[in-house]
């Protein structure tokens, strides 16, 4: 049996931690399948049921393969406790339900993911929660939007798709001293890049859809922060309304955490190449990635992530018709909103993810009609290059 060793760096706990070997002695972790567990006796389900054997019951409250990836993804974040979800967007709506209540209100960075607006405007709000938004990296707007009753700071940082970055540690800062919690989804960096619980955050949310799976196969998600908040409340909400995980795809997210410092790094790498050759090319109006000298956030970027991360965007002087056309040249990369993937992505935002927004909102958020977002895959950087220069080249 593997004990956690907490010396241990990154790289060591996404392999090591989470397991406890059955008496089969399996090398691989397995997965438990099963809805229910037996117990040995009247006394024993008792037990169980009265919370005086922490064993377990039924797999809406805990599973074993569950368990792993949350004790696994805790030890990556540094964080207490990690209680895994069916989806991202479950992860965000465990963390608002278990922490807030009627007449909280929350301030949120503007660019968000499109659905926790949703769920924050149209659900939240139902329950009395409202919400403000702000730039993320305007400090004074957070402090200017906190109110007598506001209880939660939210940020995703580095921002989609523009690749602005959140402070953390100032924003955890400016969250303690006004009773906040700082929530960060940290779904871009994952733990390999980015640790926001070290940096003063209470508690991440993840969409580990995306980079702890890598391979675009399964949904889920996570919440990691403290015993009490994501262990007691957030768990309280998991368990009694049930967006529970489902063992199969934890087990699928358990195996991507194993390669996942390797992944981050070659996906940082390869798009850190393919930012510096766009912003070469004379069709190119701006590139925008946190690893180039030419970010207006560079130096925090550095300061606050291990690399810069696996998301650019650029901007083309040809606005709609020059951004379509590229888009439509490629023969290799996937034409999807999707990211996180060892496969490249390539999205003209105005018109997809952004589409629904008036023309007047996108100016404001920064989402031009030239703009393309790319999520660097693992293929090999100089034929992604060569995708992107059949339909740079004709402009
Ligand atoms: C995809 C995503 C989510 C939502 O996750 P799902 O697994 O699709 O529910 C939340 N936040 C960010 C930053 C995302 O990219």
């Amino acid at each position: 049996m593997t004990k956690f060793d907490p010396e241990w760096e990154l790289a060591t706990r996404a392999i090591r931690v989470g397991h406890e070997r059955t008496p089969e002695g399996e090398h691989s972790e397995p997965i438990f399948m099963t809805s229910s567990f037996v117990f040995g006796s009247a006394a024993e389900a008792a037990a169980r049921f009265s919370g005086e054997d922490p064993g377990n019951i039924y797999a809406r409250f805990t599973n074993p393969t569950v368990r792993a990836f949350e004790e696994r993804l805790a030890a990556m974040e540094g964080g207490e406790s990690c209680v895994a979800t069916a989806s991202g967007m479950s992860a965000i709506l465990a963390t608002s339900m278990g922490l807030l209540q009627q007449g909280d209100h929350l301030v949120s960075s503007r660019s968000i993911f499109g659905s926790t607006v949703v769920l924050f405007d149209k659900y939240l709000s139902r329950f009395g929660i409202e919400t403000g938004y702000v730039d993320l990296d305007d400090l004074d707007a957070w402090e200017a939007a906190i109110r007598p009753n506001t209880r939660m700071l939210f940020v995703e940082t580095p921002s989609n798709p523009l690749t602005a970055l959140g402070d953390i540690r100032a924003l955890a800062d400016l969250a303690h001293a006004h009773d906040c919690l700082l929530v960060v989804d940290n779904c871009f960096c994952t733990p390999a890049l980015q640790r926001p619980l070290e940096l003063g955050a209470d508690i991440v949310v993840h969409s580990a859809t995306k980079y702890i799976d890598g391979q675009g196969r399964a949904l889920g998600g996570a919440v990691v922060g403290d015993a009490n908040r994501v262990g007691e409340e957030v768990f309280g909400v998991l368990r009694t309304a049930g967006p529970t995980i489902s063992p199969f795809n934890a087990w699928i997210f358990l195996k991507g955490l194993e390669t996942l410092d390797l992944r981050m790094r070659a996906h940082s790498a390869a798009a850190g190449q393919l930012a510096a050759w766009l912003e070469q090319q004379s069709a190119v109006a701006r590139v925008h990635y946190p690893g180039l000298p030419s970010h207006p956030q560079h130096e925090l970027a550095q300061r606050q992530q291990k690399a810069p991360g696996g998301i650019l965007a650029f901007e083309l002087k040809g606005g709609r018709d020059a951004a379509w056309q590229v888009v439509d040249s490629t023969r290799m990369l996937s034409i999807t909103a999707n990211l996180g993937d060892t496969k490249t992505t390539i999205t003209h935002p105005a018109s997809t993810t952004h589409g629904r927004l008036s023309e007047e909102q996108r100016q404001e958020a920064g989402i031009t009609q030239g703009l393309i977002r790319i999520a660097v895959g693992l293929e090999d950087v100089g034929d992604i290059q060569k995708d992107l220069a059949r339909g740079l080249d004709a402009l």
